[in-house]
């Protein structure tokens, strides 16, 4: 039955290529006060070399929505993102929601914008720092255009957007 599922969440992902996304900030209550627009693709940045996303910060235990319509794949821990959640959403992209407090989702779980996927927390690398979601896009085809040479990493700036602009509404054409 939970095979059956995903399958069906599968094509409707693929299928939802062309829809309209629901873009919503993922922290309730949060706005585009809470993070610095200018942290994404920031180097250094610790193990990862540079950040590729934004960190929205809010009191522990806030609750963490889904940014925009998909499948959960991954539900689980690691030591640099703690408490994590992976979603794949529309134009094949991930939705990576990082130092969750906790998780409320699962993996074959289909989620629409806005429902709750856990809370804001510091697990992870983020351990003795202030409270933060770390929300990234990565998208698995190359978006060509996005290609920044110049910058660190430069080959990985074809493949992930920055969820700032995206929560702005302007990566709605992207
Ligand atoms: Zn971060």
């Amino acid at each position: 039955m939970r095979k059956t599922i995903t399958l069906i969440a599968l094509i409707i992902v693929a299928a939802s290529w062309l829809l309209p996304e629901g873009h919503e900030i993922p922290v309730a209550g949060a706005s585009s006060a809470d993070w610095n627009p200018h942290s994404f693709w920031h180097s250094p940045w610790g193990r990862s070399g540079v950040h590729k996303g934004i960190d929205i910060f809010a009191k522990e235990g806030k609750t963490v929505v889904a940014a925009s319509p998909g499948l959960v794949v991954y539900t689980g821990y690691n030591d640099i993102g703690g408490n994590v959640v992976l979603v794949l959403g529309a134009k094949w992209r991930f939705y990576y929601y990082a130092h969750l407090h906790s998780t409320s989702s699962h993996a074959g779980q289909w989620l629409a914008t806005g429902e709750v996927l856990g809370s804001v927390g510091s697990t992870g690398n983020a351990q003795g720092k202030p409270p933060h979601l770390h929300f990234a896009i990565r998208s698995l085809l190359p978006l060509l255009w996005q290609y920044q040479a110049d910058k660190p990493q430069a080959l990985l700036t074809m493949f992930y957007v920055d969820p700032g602009v995206y929560l702005a509404g302007a990566g709605r054409s992207l």
